[in-house]
């Protein structure tokens, strides 16, 4: 019989290996993009604990079947192995008083622990009549990974999948059931330039992008219903020397909105705006670095029962309510394919995106039970 008990005991027993797949994988340095290393840890574990059908996709995804049969509906769950890090040296791993400080160790290194030994647990001991499930370490979540790992597997698997669960974040009783859908972009102003002095009069591209960023802060962003739209420029560059009219200026500029239509109105004002610095004889360049999507509609029934789940298990593990929040998360990807996703945490922790994370050890035994009530619970549930 699994249950409750069965649990604690298991969370227990591979508390310790638990902390140590955090110590291996947090020295791994994983940028997105660049995940082969960590990828390679993972599916070399899943093979060592006996999962046999273990591959690495072209996204860098670690994909591990369990009980899946052909045409049978799938359950995907996934944890990512990219961090915001850039660095490609080993990162610094500091313990001190039942903490772990580490870049990317609750973001989402702990997450993915957990997922490890609770995947684990579920295949030694499958529920009767279990469906298919597909266990992904996937690659490129963070910033400039643009979902690709999450996007390879959705277009892959497609209709066959018929829930999703992202394992991220340290909270753990904060659920993502809304996308926000993001556009981001690089522009390039380009002008003749010339001397300072000599050429005084000639377009500065400085200011031609100074006049245009003015201009993305006078948008008034659409509202619809309790809807969230925001937008920001986030960096900029150009120029040649104090005494040069500046040839060449550009930035960083992104719209987010959890309503697909807001995003679509922001979309419209954005390539508004560039066309009539076109227009004006300037040169613009626009390259799109970053397209997330926002949810589609999803069939409320089929949703209810998934969120239902999730919140059934954080009250009977955590005795704790649970929230819902809006996020842009690995879960945007089938939510905006119509597909019931949640996201949520396995840990807790602190600061993620900053070198001074830090992950609470011993909430790795909670989020090993809540992880695999929540297993159980999907199976007896249907
Ligand atoms: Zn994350």
């Amino acid at each position: 019989m699994i249950n409750t008990e069965k649990f604690a005991a298991y969370a227990k027993d591979v508390q310790a290996e638990t902390e140590q797949i955090v110590r291996d994988l947090c020295k791994i340095p994983a940028p997105s993009h660049h995940e082969e290393l960590r990828a390679e840890y993972c599916k070399n574990w899943f093979l060592k604990n006996g999962f046999s059908d273990v591959s690495i996709d072209e996204a860098l995804n670690v994909v591990v079947p369990v009980n899946v049969k052909d045409n049978q509906p799938l359950t995907v769950m996934m944890a990512h192995t990219d961090t915001v890090f850039p660095d490609m040296e080993p990162m610094p791993l500091v313990e001190e008083n039942g903490f772990i400080h580490a870049p990317g160790v609750t973001d989402d290194t702990a997450n993915l622990a957990v997922l490890m030994v609770c995947a684990r647990f579920f295949k030694e001991n499958l529920p009767e009549q279990c469906g298919g499930w597909l266990f992904v370490a996937n690659s490129c979540e963070e910033g400039l990974g643009n979902l690709k790992g999450c996007r390879k597997i959705m277009k892959t698997y497609g209709s066959g999948v018929k829930e999703f669960i992202s394992l991220d974040s340290c909270c753990m009783n904060r659920v993502v059931t809304q996308a926000v859908g993001s556009h981001r972009y690089k522009i390039t102003v380009k002008t003749e330039g010339g001397h300072s002095f000599g050429n005084f009069g000639n377009r500065n591209a400085i200011h031609v992008l100074a006049s245009m960023i003015d201009l993305f802060y006078t948008v008034k962003v659409p509202v619809e219903g309790s809807s969230k739209t925001t937008y920001n420029v986030g960096l900029i560059s150009g120029g040649t020397s104090v005494n040069t009219i500046a040839q060449e200026a550009e930035m960083m500029y992104e719209y987010r909105s959890d309503n697909k239509n807001c995003l679509a109105k922001m979309e419209t004002f954005f390539k508004h705006t560039i066309e009539t610095f076109r227009s004006s004889g300037v040169e613009v360049l626009v390259e799109k670095l970053g397209d997330r999507p926002c949810s589609a509609e999803i069939d409320p029934e089929r949703f209810t029962v998934l969120r239902e789940r999730i919140k059934n298990s954080v009250k009977e593990v955590l005795g704790l309510d649970t929230f819902e929040a809006s996020s842009s998360t690995d879960c945007n990807i089938p939510l905006s394919m119509g597909i019931p996703a949640i996201c949520f945490g396995v840990c807790r922790g602190k600061g993620a995106h900053t070198r001074e994370e830090y992950l609470e050890t011993a909430s790795l035994s909670d989020g090993c039970r809540l992880l695999l009530d929540f297993l159980y619970r999907s199976e007896n549930q249907k």
